[in-house]
């Protein structure tokens, strides 16, 4: 076990995930990632941060299913004996209309972006408490703060991330944990490749999509630089919700 400090990222073989681990490694963390099934972008990012000189582990479980996050998160605490930053990342849409929607993708949404984030920090906050200090932060969306049509699943998700991301911060503000949230805007990673990029950009003061390094240096202020910032939402959009 080293010196650095340890970041866990779920959801980090590939898009946002990946870029926050990759930041978090240039700023010295040791990282372990999780991932669902992709293992050919989760060697890749392992490589990447290995590279920059890092302890870093991959570990593939479905943040949906609260047995194998608790183990995942045992076998973490094996492996690096700490974790000193979580980020709640993993997350996946369904969307459709309400009227047609599945509650096969309702709860399919709900449980990987909402309860994932429950799963993860219950047994991560135990050993963040005995540390006396400790980083959390939710990946929660625009669409989470305004609503979106076709997406009722996924907003619902992420607003609940918000309320989650309030109260851990009141419980938990005396232990000298932060919880924060941030509501990335539109991100260019796979969970965006299918939307008319052309029509949004029109909408974003910054006329532009994100990029993942957008969020990703959020996450490293967050977990770095903002030892007094706790229970906020931060909205990383170009100016989209202002
Ligand atoms: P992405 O490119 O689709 O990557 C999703 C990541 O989550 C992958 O690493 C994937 O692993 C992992 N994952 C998916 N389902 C999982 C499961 N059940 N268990 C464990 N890992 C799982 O997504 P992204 O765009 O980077 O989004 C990351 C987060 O940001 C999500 O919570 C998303 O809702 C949020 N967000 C994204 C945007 C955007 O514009 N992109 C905007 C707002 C919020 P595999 O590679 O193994 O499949």
């Amino acid at each position: 076990m080293g010196e650095n400090k340890v970041a866990l990222v779920t959801g980090a073989s590939r898009g946002i995930g990946r870029a926050c681990a990759i930041e978090l490694a240039k700023a010295g963390y040791d990282v372990a990632i999780s991932f669902a099934g992709n293992e050919e972008a989760a060697n890749k990012t392992i490589a990447d941060l290995k590279a920059l000189n890092v302890n870093a582990k991959a570990y593939k479980f479905d943040v949906a299913n609260k047995e194998a996050c608790s183990n995942a998160v045992e076998e973490v605490l094996k492996d690096f004996g700490k974790v000193d930053v979580l980020v709640n990342n993993a997350g996946i849409t369904r969307d459709g209309l309400f009227m047609r929607m599945s509650a096969e993708n309702w709860e399919a949404v709900i449980n990987t972006n909402l309860n994932s984030a429950f799963y993860m920090t219950n047994p991560v906050i135990k050993t963040m408490v005995k540390q006396r200090s400790g980083c959390i932060v939710n990946m929660s969306s625009i669409s989470g703060l305004m609503g979106n049509a076709g997406q009722a699943n996924y907003s619902t998700a992420k607003a609940g991330l918000v309320g989650f991301t309030k109260s851990l911060a009141k419980e938990l503000g005396s232990r000298n944990i932060r919880v924060n949230a941030i509501a990335p805007g539109f991100i260019q990673t796979d969970m965006t490749k299918d939307l008319d990029t052309e029509k949004i950009t029109e909408h974003i003061p910054l006329k532009r999509l994100g990029q993942p390094e957008d969020i990703a240096k959020t996450v490293k202020f967050l977990a770095e630089d903002a030892p007094y910032i706790t229970g906020q939402v931060i909205g990383v959009d170009g100016g989209l919700v202002i």
